[in-house]
């Protein structure tokens, strides 16, 4: 018997005991949709001082947005391009433009309207995912956002990393855990339609299973619509690269983070969509871990460990769905 057919997840099409993406693509949108990185020249205040100088230790100099086409083209341009490029990948006319580079909200309202307007009417976009902190979510934002979302769909990828205070000031996070909560309620609450998507990240300096698993369990109080799991990855040119070749960090085993990740998912409830069980870092700068290269084989031993042990996304939360 395949293991597709005995897998006590509902949520799922094959063998994968959680909520992918793909499959939640599938539902909403009939297949999957590419997603184009976006870079609209934003900053971060974490970076310019209004709340912290140097950013995250982990923060490549583009601000997570490695993959986009640089800000001085138009988005329409860098949509353009990127389509292109990535058309022969993934093979679809529907498109997420995915305002991915800096803190997509950490500007003058007007500057988010014009930018977040283009992408909506550009050709194929199906939605706009816009990456922020907590802490850039002004009420007049989101009241834009709420309206926004009533014309397209609309998700808003909030960084928690940890709910840990102490990982927050070691990372130098410029929030606490009280912010974002602040910041994640105040968009639930004034933009209902707008999905909400959390990254964490595990392998974080200072932090074992436990502490991990308590962001984990946070996470699923506060219930977001999806969530997005990264390793930390060191990269070349941060302030983590530092660290780590001067011998004060070690990265996290790739066993270790297996068994984190497929324990982790029993605690996440299983209507929350799991976007992403990795990193995803530019692999060129990528210093370590060297075993994060290999993505497919780290999700392929997350399957056969979540199978071998009969797991399965909210397991801890629900006994059984049959
Ligand atoms: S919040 Fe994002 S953009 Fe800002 S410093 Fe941290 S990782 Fe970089």
């Amino acid at each position: 018997m395949k293991q597709s057919e005995i897998n006590p997840y509902p949520f799922s099409d094959s063998n994968k005991r959680y909520q992918t993406y793909d499959y939640y693509m599938k539902k909403k949108y009939g297949g999957k949709c590419a997603k184009i990185p976006l870079d609209a020249g934003f900053t971060c205040p974490n970076i310019d001082g209004k709340c912290g100088t140097g950013g995250c230790i982990y923060c490549s100099g583009r601000g997570s947005g490695d993959f986009a086409e640089l800000p001085t083209l138009s988005i329409t341009e860098q949509y353009r391009i990127t389509r292109e490029k990535l058309s022969k990948k993934w093979n679809t006319d529907r498109c997420i433009a995915y305002f991915q580079a800096h803190t997509n909200t950490y500007a003058p309202l007007p500057i988010l309207k014009e930018k977040f307007e283009e992408a909506a009417a550009l050709e194929g976009v199906v939605g706009i995912s816009i990456a922020t902190r907590a802490d850039c979510l002004g009420n007049d934002t989101i009241e834009y956002l709420n309206e926004l979302s009533e014309r397209i769909d609309i998700t808003v990828e909030l960084g928690l990393q940890s709910s840990n205070d102490k990982t927050a000031e070691i990372i130098n996070r410029g929030h606490s855990f009280a912010d974002f909560e602040d910041g994640y309620k105040r968009l639930r609450a004034g933009a209902p339609k707008v999905s909400i998507c959390f990254h964490i990240i595990f392998g974080l300096p200072g932090e074992n299973r436990e502490i991990m698993l308590e962001t984990v369990k946070k996470t699923a109080e506060l219930h977001p619509d999806q969530v997005k799991i990264h390793l930390l990855h060191i990269i070349e040119g941060t302030r983590l690269a530092e660290i780590y070749k001067n011998g004060d960090y070690t990265p996290m085993e790739r066993e270790d983070y297996i068994d984190t990740v497929c324990e982790a998912l029993t605690y996440i409830p299983c209507d929350i969509v799991i976007c992403r069980l990795t990193g995803d870092g530019m692999a060129s700068s990528l210093l370590a871990p060297d075993w994060s290269r290999k993505k497919v084989t780290i999700l392929n031993d997350i399957d056969r460990k979540m199978f071998e042990n009969n797991l399965w996304q909210g397991k801890m939360l629900q006994k059984s769905f049959k």
